[in-house]
């Protein structure tokens, strides 16, 4: 499995949490976000209500999850996690929703993977508070109001495009979780360091957080890593040097770039040309599905000016060609 996958690994699990910021004022970066939540939820409490629903959007490993977690710290409520695909009948929907306690926050990842009829129970529930269930069949049947505690639902996904408009639109506050800047990311990356005990020098630190795509997930899989690599070759310090032997090791390059970001890069130039080549196309010459391609792979490609996105499809940038050592 790629190092550098910003999906979550078994590995990460015990990990995260242990990293994981409890409080708004420990979450670094986001700053809008950031912002615009404080002021939320200390208006929701003053009025001693339940914040209203939020949304995130925007690539895996960004925060999303250990945002909600806040919120419900923040809110002084319990925190419910569920995802999309977990949830496959209205029933179940229905079971959670009617578990909850008053303010309680419902973290539901993956949101646009929710089916459509568990997607419909949601509607009443998030904008009245209410679900409502058919008993009786036939011309007997009739559908009686069953009222919920007031929740706050805080939705996640890769993509807000994917969601549909009545959905979308029962969320009062929408985010997107912008990548990190390598200051950010070092800052990420030097208290993760603090709470695993590991000790980082901080030209170190800023090595790390450049190759690391932007992600805090990706930025705590790798320092973890380079701790090995410390312990058994330089006394357990993180420093610049071991952070690039290690990185390099894992064939990780100095934009954070593995072998299948250069092979998406490569395939682009040598059988099409530096493109434009269509999403579907270039996934079928990678082997790789083009969701995939387009959330995980993509947003960091363009964000970093690798590749470019036209309406005849995608093209390969000159940076791109000079990065890999090509020419155009
Ligand atoms: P997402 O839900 O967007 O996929 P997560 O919330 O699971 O991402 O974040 C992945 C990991 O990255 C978390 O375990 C956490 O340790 C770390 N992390 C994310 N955002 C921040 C942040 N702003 N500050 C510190 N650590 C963060």
């Amino acid at each position: 499995k790629r190092i550098i996958t910003t999906e979550n690994l078994e590995e990460d699990i015990k990990i995260e949490s242990s990293l994981r910021p409890q409080r708004l004022e420990e979450y670094i970066g986001q700053e809008k976000a950031k912002e615009t939540l404080a002021i939320y939820i200390k208006a929701a409490k003053e009025r001693k209500e339940a914040l209203d629903h939020v949304l995130f959007y925007g690539p895996p490993g960004l925060g999303k999850t250990t945002l909600a977690g806040i919120i419900a710290n923040e809110m002084g409520v319990n925190l419910k996690v569920t995802s999309g695909p977990a949830i496959e009948k209205p029933g179940e929907i229905a079971a959670i929703l009617n578990n909850l306690q008053e303010k309680d926050v419902l973290f539901v990842d993956e949101i646009h993977r929710l089916n459509r009829q568990v997607e419909e129970v949601l509607y009443p529930a998030m904008e009245d508070y209410a679900i409502d269930i058919m008993i009786g069949k036939g011309a007997a049947a009739r559908s009686i109001r069953l009222d919920l505690p007031k929740f706050t639902l805080v939705g996640a996904t890769t993509r807000a495009g994917m969601l549909t408009a009545p959905l979308r639109d029962r969320f009062g506050v929408i985010h997107r979780l912008e990548f990190y800047t390598e200051k950010e990311l070092a800052t990420i990356i030097i208290r993760s360091a603090a709470l695993l005990g590991v000790e980082i020098e901080p030209e170190g630190a800023v090595e790390l957080a450049r190759r690391s795509r932007g992600t805090p997930r990706l930025a705590n899989r790798l320092l973890k890593r380079v701790r090995d690599f410390a312990q058994v070759k330089y006394d357990g310090v993180i420093t610049e040097e071991v952070t690039n032997l290690a990185l390099d090791l894992l064939d990780v390059d100095k934009y954070g770039l593995d072998t299948i970001d250069r092979n998406i890069l490569k395939t682009m130039i040598e059988k099409f040309q530096g493109g434009p080549v269509g999403l579907d196309t270039l996934a079928a010459a990678i082997s790789e599905d083009a969701g995939t391609l387009e959330d995980v792979y993509e947003p960091y490609l363009l964000k970093n000016g690798f590749i470019q996105r036209t309406p005849r499809g995608r093209i390969v940038t000159d940076f791109a060609y000079t990065h890999l050592g090509l020419s155009t």
